[in-house]
């Protein structure tokens, strides 16, 4: 087996090209380096599925920077974000090295993965990101949090109706949260379509992704229109217990 410092990018560059993202050399080490990082913890804490490298630059990379699809380049060039329930960093960390100019803020529930998320950043250099140990439902009352962010990121955390209520609190108004989905999104999105309102948001567009390898998969935008009402998020849990209806 390749060592990771032999590893070739090849997927992940000629897929971000197709994207309209180009990456230096330097990136694609420290996309390398990330690679070797998430392996190695992966045998200690459950981060992900995928280990295969190839697998990891089309299904983790690709499919997180399929959100540039989504932004404008002002944005991918300064714009604040929140990842809600970022995991093993997807998609902020992988949008942080394609656009170092963000300034990201990676959150979970879960300290062993933010443990793994520190390590990560510590390893590849990124400084400026912030990684925080807690719930949604509990960090979104927080004055340094609530209706801070241009932008909230989540990926297979929750179904669109409690992931409204997750996210949509972290965005100022103006902002934008994106959500990575299955293609196969309508019923879910006729299930949330009553959160996201409540919640002061809408449904901007739901962009499929454009990647060989990612047919199946899509990006839910929302827009904030107006202020989260005071309330939501409500208590962890609820949000998808009993979601908004
Ligand atoms: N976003 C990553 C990815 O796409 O690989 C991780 C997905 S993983 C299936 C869902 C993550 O969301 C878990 O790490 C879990 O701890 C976190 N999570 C679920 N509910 C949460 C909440 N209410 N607040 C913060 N994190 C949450």
């Amino acid at each position: 087996m390749a060592t990771a410092t032999e590893l070739q990018a090849d997927i992940l560059t000629e897929g971000a090209e197709v994207l309209g993202i180009r990456l230096t050399e330097a990136q694609e080490r420290q996309f390398v380096r990330y690679y070797a990082e998430l392996v190695r913890w992966n045998e200690r804490v459950n981060l992900t599925a995928i280990t295969e490298w190839e697998a990891v630059q089309t299904r983790h990379f690709l499919d997180s920077l399929s959100a540039a699809q989504a932004l404008t380049t002002e944005l991918l060039q300064s714009a604040s974000f929140i990842d809600v329930g970022s995991g093993g960093g997807f998609p902020g960390i992988p949008m942080t090295l394609a656009f170092p100019g963000m300034r990201g803020t990676l959150m979970d529930s879960t300290a062993k993965k933010t443990a793994f998320l520190t390590r990560a950043c510590e390893a590849l250099e990124l400084q400026d990101i912030l990684v925080r140990t807690d719930r949604a439902e509990t960090l979104a009352h927080h004055d340094d949090y609530r209706e801070k962010f241009d932008i909230a990121f989540a990926r297979a955390v929750a179904e669109v109706a409690a992931l409204a209520e997750l996210t949509l609190p972290f965005v100022r108004v103006g902002g934008t949260v994106i959500m990575h989905k299955k293609a196969d999104i309508a019923a879910e999105l006729e299930r949330g379509q009553g959160a996201i309102e409540t919640l002061g948001g809408s449904v901007r567009e739901v962009l499929p992704v454009k990647l060989a390898g990612l047919q199946d998969r899509a990006l839910v935008v929302l827009k904030k229109l107006r202020p989260t009402p005071e309330r939501y998020p409500r208590r962890p849990g609820m949000p998808s217990k009993r979601p908004i209806a």
